[in-house]
């Protein structure tokens, strides 16, 4: 354990805040055995850190979960059963498939942070989401350290959120996933239109998974911040999903309004275009501002607080509320 420690480097954001106790955890044994030891305390698990925005100093324990191994654990001749430590790096994981020939993850390359957290908000990007090739994530039950698997279906996928991250928010730690990918006959997923449109500039009349990925990782090195330059977390809203009704009073009142189909009867908004459109690309306030390519994206443009951060994308949810009569839900998890 160690004390004291500045949490800088342990979150996109570059928030430097103190972690009062803070564990590297690198097998099931060494979370047992920690668990155990706070039996009575309330913890903070952490990844990556990428998915986390820092308000204050933390003196809850702070379990950061580094468990590696990636296993397949089953063949069949067209798919793969892959057991991945929670504390592997997505991206690298992604990399590793895609030189394997295993597809079902390349729509996702670039997302930062562990394995561990994907299931969390279930990640997505460009037409799929983790629960696609999910078959179950594994872990303990903090209150009694009851060993537990999750079926996918047990997991409450929906857009950017599971069980995970509400009945079991801070009540399970994962520390096994199990994905399903495919050998051959792989399923390519180019409908997401920015991607398609590359796709038919180059030319490329089928598209391997090798060429999704190299695609998807150029578009996101355009799109986003890398948080290694300049500190962010991605996107820090979800896009609002609102009904038919909703959408034809917006329609009515806003040009332009960008918008998709999310099922029969609901619609999801581009929470970008809606900050956009407040004007939040031209508004800086002391280290704070949003992406000049995506104005989802809250950025620290220099030594900014967690609590400066944390006001501004406060400043950005009432103003889009007054405008526009939607209420923005956080992505990024706030502590
Ligand atoms: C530049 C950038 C781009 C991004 N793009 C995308 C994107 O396209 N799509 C997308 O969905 N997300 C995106 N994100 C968000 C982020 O990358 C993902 O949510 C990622 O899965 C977070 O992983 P992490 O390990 O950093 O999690 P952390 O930030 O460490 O944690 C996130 C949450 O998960 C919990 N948690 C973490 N690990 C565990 C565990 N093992 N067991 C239980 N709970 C755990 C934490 O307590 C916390 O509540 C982006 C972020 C950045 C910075």
């Amino acid at each position: 354990m160690k004390k004291n420690i500045s949490l800088k480097s342990h979150n996109s954001f570059g928030v430097d805040v103190i972690s009062k106790e803070f564990y590297n955890i690198k097998s099931e044994d060494q979370a047992l055995k920690v668990l155990n030891l706070l039996k009575e305390k309330k913890i903070i698990i952490l990844g990556g850190g990428t998915n986390i925005l820092f308000t204050d100093d933390i003196e809850k324990p702070i379990i950061n979960i580094k468990i590696k191994g990636i296993k397949i654990i089953y063949e069949s001749n067209n798919s793969v059963h892959i057991s991945i430590g929670a504390g592997e790096v997505w991206d690298e994981f992604v990399r590793w498939a895609i030189s394997k020939n295993l597809g079902g993850v390349e729509n996702l390359i670039s997302i930062p942070g562990f394995v561990g957290a994907a299931p969390i908000q279930n990640i997505g990007a460009y037409g799929v989401e983790i629960k696609d090739v999910l078959i179950s994530c594994s872990g303990f039950l903090i209150e009694n350290l009851e060993k537990k698997k999750f079926k996918s279906i047990e997991c409450e996928f929906s857009y950017r959120s599971s069980i995970f991250k509400k009945s079991l928010k801070n009540k399970f730690i994962i520390t096994e996933v199990v994905l399903k990918l495919s050998k051959n006959k792989h399923k390519i997923h180019r409908a997401y239109k920015s991607l398609d449109d590359v796709i038919k500039n180059k030319k490329i009349k089928n598209p391997t998974i090798k060429d999704i990925g190299e695609i998807v990782s150029d578009i996101r090195k355009y799109k986003l911040p890398d948080p290694s330059l300049i500190g962010n977390s991605g996107s820090f809203f979800k896009n609002p999903i609102v009904s038919q009704d909703t959408l034809t009073r917006l329609k009515e009142r806003f040009s332009g309004l960008v918008f998709y189909k999310e099922n029969r009867s609901k619609y999801k908004l581009s929470a970008a275009w809606l900050i956009e459109n407040c004007g939040f690309k031209k508004i800086k306030e002391k280290n704070v501002g949003v992406y000049k390519n995506q104005a989802l994206v809250i950025t620290n443009l220099g030594n900014a607080t967690g609590k400066e951060i944390y006001s501004f994308s406060q400043k950005i949810k009432s103003t889009v509320l007054e405008k526009f009569d939607i209420l923005l839900e956080e992505e990024v998890n706030i502590i």
